[in-house]
């Protein structure tokens, strides 16, 4: 533990003593957070917490058992269809998360002798579910289209090939170039699996994802409720034959607790309110691009495309950290995220945004940018 010290490398717990928002008291200090997934403000939505508690009084706290003992309920089912249509597929699977669902279909569906091609910037939950499979793993250069291609040619001899891909990467907050992704998958007969954790309810008119966003149509969908959907758990939308299989063979399916049915009923309404209207999402991605705009014509240089991921580049990792204190003396929290995460010399401020930020946030949030930025030498 001494040596991860004095990397600076070592993590401490802070304690929230409210409930999720723009304003949170962290370590009994009121804070401005500009770091949470909360990116539709469901969290805490009074409607969610309705459903919850009725079915909490109708079930209990807990499932317990894994679904295919004694912990699949109605609400179960009704979650899962509400997914499959949500996201236009056959069916859906829930997992208990979405690390849970990325590692559960990574280890069993690609087998020995298949190959799975992973964009180099995935979520750990990917990396991990690639180790886990008996599958090879060839990692491609981040969103290089061209590189995918040359290890797509490269490995024909293999019996099935797989891409997986984050739709929205959560440190970079770029967006992969699906529709390119799926004709490259189409020509080489790969099986594309997008990881949709930062897109669901956020990209594509309605908010339906990466898929919606590029009008394509992946073969399997993986997400999670425990961003923009504001509950927990996670999930896979595919064909029913991916789905049977699944259910029959994912290790993290079939030997894990089953979700709470009050979560399940809470994220069931989270749903039906993203497709009421989206308002919200509208918001939201006002919020990204009033954040994005402003800090660039500041002279930061902010990475990305229109996410609620805005990482802004602030170079050595001491500048890095310096800013985020700074910030934090100013009632800020946004963490600073350096090497190993990040190549050396790309430290970054990590900001996401949420609809439920309000403009007053917004303005007081610039200005401290400004001031620190000019400061520390990083804006002239
Ligand atoms: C957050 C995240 C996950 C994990 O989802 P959980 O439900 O929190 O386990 C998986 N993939 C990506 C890209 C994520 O950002």
């Amino acid at each position: 533990m001494n040596k991860t010290r004095d990397v600076g490398l070592y993590r401490e717990l802070r304690t929230m003593n409210t409930p999720p928002g723009p304003e949170m008291w962290i370590d009994g200090r009121k804070m401005l957070v500009f770091s949470s997934n909360n990116y539709l403000g469901l969290a805490n939505e009074e409607r969610l917490v309705h459903s919850a508690e009725k079915v909490l009084r109708e079930f209990g706290v807990g499932s317990s058992g894994s679904r295919l003992i004694t912990g699949h309920t109605d609400w179960h089912h009704r979650l899962e269809v509400k997914i499959a249509s949500f996201k236009e597929t056959e069916a859906a699977l829930l997992f208990s998360s979405g690390y849970l669902a990325n590692v559960g279909v990574l280890s069993s569906l690609p087998e020995k002798g298949d190959v799975i091609l992973s964009d180099r910037l995935n979520h750990a939950s990917i990396i991990d579910g690639c180790r886990l499979s008996q599958a090879d793993t060839v990692v491609y250069q981040h969103i290089d289209m061209e590189d995918l291609e040359k290890k797509l040619m490269a490995s024909s001899s293999y019996r099935r090939r797989f891409i997986v891909t984050d739709g929205v990467f959560s440190m970079d907050g770029t967006i992969v170039p699906l529709d390119v992704l799926m004709s490259l998958a189409k020509k080489y007969d790969a099986c594309v699996i997008i990881d949709d954790a930062h897109a669901t309810g956020v990209l594509g008119e309605n908010g339906k994802g990466t898929s919606e966003y590029f009008g394509v149509q992946p073969d399997i969908v993986i997400g999670t409720l425990s961003k923009a959907i504001g509950t927990e758990g996670g999930f896979v939308a595919g064909s029913n034959e991916l789905i049977e299989f699944l259910l029959n063979h994912a290790r993290t399916f079939i030997f894990q607790t089953a979700m709470p049915p009050a979560i399940c009923a809470a994220s069931c309404t989270a749903f039906e309110i993203i497709e009421e209207g989206n308002i919200k999402q509208k918001v939201l991605l006002s919020n990204v691009k009033k954040i994005q705009t402003s800090l660039r014509e500041m002279g930061y240089t902010v990475i990305g495309d229109c996410t609620p991921i805005i990482p802004v580049m602030i170079g050595g990792s001491h500048e890095a950290v310096l800013f985020a204190e700074k910030l934090q003396e100013n009632g800020i929290f946004a963490p600073a995220i350096r090497p190993p995460t990040v190549p050396d010399g790309e430290s970054r401020i990590r900001l996401t945004v949420t609809s439920d930020h309000q403009p007053e946030h917004i303005d007081y949030l610039l200005e401290c940018f400004y001031s620190i930025g000019k400061e520390l030498n990083i804006i002239l």
